[in-house]
């Protein structure tokens, strides 16, 4: 009997809240030749979680300027508002295990609450983008206190306890990135989810968050490659985290380089000039733009 190598899935997963850039492109690109070399499959999957930013009209432009580039993806295109429950039922399971606590703490009392401890000379730790780590201590709350706060009127989110997590899986956590990190790093790469604190993984009024639809996604669908750029690096180590607590396979990492403006900066969804439609209104090929973007990539 022959066994056939595991044939490989490649995704390429935009949230429908602006329109792609030359960044996205290159993503878009490297998951489809990718796939095409290894006799692969590649899906495409719209992020819409966030509902009050995403647009249909986005959603439109992104299958219009995928196509544009000459890109096929296989149908049906899964998209994640309409699979709101199963994220839901996995917040579920992940409060039954212990690793998530409700946090009524707005982004203003975080604010305020870091603001207070600086003040006074000390440095509060940030998480890799920047931001400064949840300084609360709702996650010592008694059971009662959190289902008062779950029962309340007050908007929540769950948080999860990400020390908590990490003993429970009491391993250390790996991923085998196979482009380049931040700083050249390839090989097996020691995860690190402790620095971006307690995450939030849903909220009251959104069941989830992109760090956990994207691993039940990545699960579900079979992923074994994920390639998309370098700003979302450091997110690995949270979803080898909530891949190991909930017991799903675990993908290749590719983090390729991203695509800079001409002011050397990194592209986003509300600067015009770099969308793949302007690019198109203005005449130029998609050969023109796999040029421009593929040109030293990875
Ligand atoms: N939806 C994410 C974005 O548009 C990408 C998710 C991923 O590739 O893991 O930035």
């Amino acid at each position: 009997m022959t066994i056939l190598p595991e044939q490989p899935v490649f995704r390429f997963a935009p949230s429908p809240n602006g329109l792609l850039h030359l960044g996205h492109a290159l993503s878009a690109i490297l998951n489809h030749d990718m796939a095409a070399a290894t006799n692969g499959r590649f899906l495409l999957r719209i992020e819409d979680i966030d509902r009050a930013r995403c647009r249909p009209e986005f959603e439109a432009a992104i299958f219009e300027d995928l196509a544009w580039l000459g890109l096929a993806w296989e149908q049906p295109v899964r998209r994640q508002s309409d699979h709101l429950d199963l994220y839901a039922e996995t917040l579920q399971r992940l409060r039954t295990m212990g690793v998530v606590y409700p946090s009524i703490m707005t982004r203003g009392d975080i604010r305020s609450a870091v603001a207070a401890t600086e003040a006074d000379g000390a440095v509060w730790p940030r998480d890799p983008d920047g931001s400064p780590l949840y300084p609360g201590h709702e996650r010592e709350l008694s059971p009662r206190a959190q289902a008062a706060i779950v029962a309340g009127e007050r908007p929540y989110a769950w948080r999860l306890d990400v020390a908590a997590a990490i003993k429970l899986v009491a391993e250390p956590l790996t991923w085998r990135e196979t482009g380049a990190g931040p700083t050249g790093e390839t090989g097996l790469i020691t995860a690190d989810p402790a620095g971006w604190g307690d995450v939030i993984l849903s909220r009251s009024d959104a069941p989830s968050s992109y760090h956990l639809s994207v691993v039940v996604d990545d699960a579900l669908q079979g992923i074994t490659h994920v390639v998309r750029g370098r700003d979302l690096y450091h997110a690995t180590s949270v979803h080898r985290l909530l891949q190991r607590l909930l017991n799903l396979p675990e993908p290749v990492y590719l983090h390729h380089r991203l695509v800079l403006g001409p002011d050397g900066r990194k592209l986003s969804k509300s600067n015009q000039d770099t969308g793949i439609a302007a690019f198109r209104v203005a005449g130029r090929s998609p050969a023109d733009v796999r040029a421009m973007i593929l040109e030293g990539a990875s």
